[in-house]
């Protein structure tokens, strides 16, 4: 039964177990797989508080309206009506703004890829409408950085698996799990929050998970708390 922060090897087990039920997720989704980086920092905003079909169809709309660089982005006038299927478009074109503003004055990924995790993460975190989900997610898949997304499936299931107790904080989830996590292996955190999210969306729903059918029941706190008998396989 998992308790408690995790260890490195339970961490492990976590992953290795979610990676034999769900595959090789191979995150994130982009429409163009040649010149993915960018469209992931647009994707990214886009994203927030957003369902992921929305997003699809703005990005579509973007590429329509010309390339999808920064430079193009800031030059469109029309930017709040191009996204405005990806929720709140005034709101979400302003930090798109703010994101490629600060993108082309700093040398776009030629240059960033230099800086450390370090600075990279908190100069996102100082931008307008970054909070950390979308700057760890900037972090680890636009710029292959180990980073965790403590997100609200990654609460759900690391709560009723055992690891998070009490009032949700994400720095001290994300923190608790890079340190169980391996320091500079980025695949491991792609491969680790797209199989959470696969598995929130197909096993551990937020209403009547599906303990008698999950990879995980055998040491999920919730689960045997429900069925204790299957700790011992009695
Ligand atoms: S055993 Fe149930 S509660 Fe635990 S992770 Fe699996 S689906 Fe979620």
């Amino acid at each position: 039964m998992a308790a408690g922060d995790p260890t490195p090897q339970a961490l492990r087990a976590f992953h290795d177990d979610l990676s034999t039920a769900y595959g090789p997720q191979r995150w994130w989704p982009t429409q163009d797989a040649d010149n993915p980086r960018f469209e992931i920092l647009v994707g990214a905003v886009l994203t927030q508080h957003t369902a992921w079909t929305n997003v699809d169809i703005a990005i579509a709309a973007l590429r329509e309206a010309g390339p999808l660089t920064a430079e193009a982005l800031l030059a469109h006038a029309d930017l709040p009506v191009l996204i405005r299927r990806a929720g709140p478009h005034n709101v979400k074109a302003r930090r798109l703004r703010a994101l490629c503003q600060w993108f082309v004055d700093n040398g776009g990924f030629e240059t960033l890829a230099a800086w450390p995790s370090a600075a990279l993460r908190r100069e996102l975190l100082a931008l307008h409408g970054i909070g950390f989900e979308t700057a760890d997610v900037i972090l680890l898949y636009a710029f292959e950085r180990p980073a965790f997304v403590a997100d609200a499936y990654a609460f759900r299931i690391l709560e009723r698996y055992g690891w998070w107790r009490g009032r949700r904080n994400y720095e001290r989830l994300r923190q608790q799990v890079e340190h169980a996590g391996p320091t500079a292996d980025a695949a491991f955190y792609d491969e680790l929050h797209a199989l959470i999210v696969a598995h929130a969306k197909q096993r551990c729903h937020k209403r009547a998970p599906d303990c008698g059918q999950c990879v995980l029941a055998s040491r999920c706190a919730c689960a045997l708390k429900a069925a204790p008998d299957a700790a011992t396989g009695g």
